[in-house]
């Protein structure tokens, strides 16, 4: 599988010359599988580049298939959503997956956010391609892109996130932004779908001591990214979803210090990369 990062930062984009190098997009990562299917994983503001750069390919020509993996419906989650212009060539067909009690649910969230109050151009229904809602069951494997794909719900905000492990032809991608665990750590549940990736891509927003001063918002510290790594014993830790006010040296000091951390807790074979627009890394 090929993974590559569209977008990294947390809460709201921070373009500027701060963040040139890790980059000022929200959410969003694209997941090419081994038969050349097309996973994405959030929409946020870094699904347009992503957009922009299928259409060359069969997404171009209305004949493209993808499958859409949503953690959540927080804006820096979908806003890209409206803006990833495959959607609008009809002949694409996309599948969206997401939590919500029901797939009607998820579609009035998406819906919500192109109503003509905030969005001027079209409704959900009528972008061109042809989509497909569905919400996902915890913790039963479904099949995406010829993928075997299973969600957990992390604590995050009211409604919690859902965290994604992505497996084929034996190997494992977890995507898990947006956890904020309580103060006795990460549910059971959590280690035990992040367990033996590959590489585990996880919510750092913050320092440990911005952490303690947010508690509310529901982010992880790179602390508790590095503990859920070594508990669940994975093999690559991706740092992601950084703080909006953290500018490239700070997100360099958050990397150095998971090295740290890592090495600390005698897992030096942990591989630590600090996830950057534009970086794309192979399982
Ligand atoms: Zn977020």
């Amino acid at each position: 599988m090929e993974l590559t990062i569209w977008g990294v930062r947390g809460s709201i984009p921070a373009p500027g010359p701060a963040t040139v190098r890790y980059g000022g997009n929200t959410s969003c990562v694209s997941l090419r599988t081994p038969q050349g299917g097309l996973i994405v994983l959030d929409c946020g503001t870094g699904a347009r580049n992503l957009g922009m750069s299928l259409m060359d390919g069969p997404f171009g020509r209305g004949r493209g298939e993808a499958g859409i993996l949503l953690s959540h419906a927080h804006w820096d989650h979908i806003q890209g959503f409206p803006f990833f212009i495959p959607l609008y060539v009809p002949g694409n067909g996309f599948t969206i997956f997401g939590g919500g009690k029901s797939s009607s649910m998820l579609e009035g969230i998406l819906e919500g956010q192109m109503a003509p109050q905030y969005f001027p151009v079209q409704t959900l229904k009528n972008m061109g391609a042809t989509i497909e809602i569905v919400a996902v069951a915890e913790g039963t494997p479904f099949a995406v892109q010829g993928c075997r794909v299973t969600a957990r719900t992390n604590p995050h905000g009211r409604s919690g996130a859902l965290a994604f492990r992505i497996e084929s032809g034996g190997k494992a991608v977890v995507y898990a932004s947006d956890a904020g665990y309580p103060a006795s750590g990460p549910p059971a549940s959590s280690i035990d779908l992040y367990r033996g990736a590959d590489l585990l891509i996880h919510d750092s927003t913050y320092t440990p001591e911005d952490r303690g001063r947010y508690p509310e918002r529901g982010f992880s510290s790179i602390e508790d990214a590095v503990l859920c790594a070594v508990r669940a014993q994975v093999k690559k830790l991706v740092l992601f979803h950084y703080d909006q006010d953290y500018s490239d040296a700070d997100v360099d000091a958050l990397a150095a210090r998971g090295r740290r951390l890592l090495d600390a807790q005698g897992a030096p074979d942990i591989d630590l990369v600090a996830g950057a627009e534009g970086l794309s890394l192979t399982v």
